[in-house]
């Protein structure tokens, strides 16, 4: 079993650190919340005073941070200084592509092996041990990394070079946003055009306006399989997190001169979303506003 150091204990990495523990990793865990630490020692890891105690002697560094700045500060600041020069370093947050490619260059630079595993699936799902990570990375990297990865998740890819992973990820985002938008927009059409919810979706559930927006995760409650819809959008992946994971694709698109018009609208909306009040709701729920006057 292999010694780790895990960074970032929140919503996300505090089910991720506790399923290597329970797989039986020695889990060394840093968080700036004491809260998340005490979790974290409930779990079976072993709570660290900083970061750069918690990948002292680490085979594999594993960090869950909010957003580009704070995955630069840990490594640039901690464990760049304190990891042994043969220990593997995967990065799981989501972020910007080029503080991915960055870090990853300045990893390099020191001569330390590391990947970009952002992950699809929210907090059941790191809960549960079923997140899907999209690795970019060398082959030999991927490697190393997919038998600690495969402990976390259901399904391990790997996506290309350092980068790759986070590229995938905001791929996807946009166009979950993108259809979860489009999917919405249909739904609240279809019933001002007399058409009864349930009948709408057994239609195009089966037909070519399907997607996973639509047959799996449909934001209607009371229509197709149980979703966050059915919970009052409480749960599921929250809109502040989509209109992130938006933002990140606008940028990156940016910066390599892609046209993404329907993204660039979808981020317009889950912003609208956010500032009425709705980020903590399940994205989903942006179907309240576009139900209402203000959607249109
Ligand atoms: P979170 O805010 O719950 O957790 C982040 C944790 O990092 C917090 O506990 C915070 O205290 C800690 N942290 C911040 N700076 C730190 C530092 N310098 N040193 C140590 N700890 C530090 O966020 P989350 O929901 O767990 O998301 C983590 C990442 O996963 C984000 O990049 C997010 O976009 C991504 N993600 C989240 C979901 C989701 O559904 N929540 C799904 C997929 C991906």
């Amino acid at each position: 079993m292999a010694r780790i150091g895990f960074i970032g204990l929140g919503n996300m990495g505090g089910g991720m650190a506790a399923n290597l523990a329970k797989a039986g990793h020695d889990v060394r865990a840093f968080d700036l919340s004491q809260d998340a630490l005490d979790r974290a020692k409930a779990a079976g890891c072993l709570p660290a005073a900083s970061a750069a105690e918690a990948v002292t002697d680490a085979e594999f560094v594993v960090t869950m941070l909010p957003a580009g700045k704070h995955v630069r500060a840990v490594y640039e600041g901690e464990v760049f200084g304190a990891v042994p020069g043969t220990a593997l370093l995967l990065d799981c947050s989501t972020i910007d592509v080029a503080s991915a490619r960055a870090v990853g260059a300045a990893a390099q630079a020191k001569g330390l092996a590391m990947v970009d595993a952002p992950v699809s699936g929210g907090i059941a799902a790191a809960n549960g041990g079923t997140l899907t990570f999209m690795v970019g990375g060398s082959a030999e990297h991927f490697a190393r990394a997919q038998p600690i990865l495969e402990r976390m998740g259901k399904a391990v890819i790997h996506a290309g070079p350092l980068g790759s992973g986070q590229a995938a990820k905001i791929c996807n985002n946009m166009l979950l946003g993108a259809t979860m938008v489009a999917t919405c927009e249909a739904f609240v059409m279809a019933q001002k055009l007399g058409l009864d919810p349930q009948t709408f979706f057994d239609i195009s559930s089966k037909a070519s306006g399907q997607s996973w927006s639509m047959t799996s995760y449909c934001p209607l409650p009371g229509v197709g399989p149980q979703t966050p819809a059915d919970n009052g959008y409480q749960g599921g992946f929250a809109s502040a997190l989509m209109l992130k994971d938006l933002k990140l694709a606008v940028e990156a698109a940016q910066g390599v001169d892609a046209a993404v018009p329907m993204g660039a609208a979808a981020g317009a909306l889950y912003q609208a979303f956010v500032n009425a009040g709705n980020g903590v709701l399940d994205f989903s729920g942006i179907i309240r506003m576009l139900a209402g006057a203000d959607g249109r």
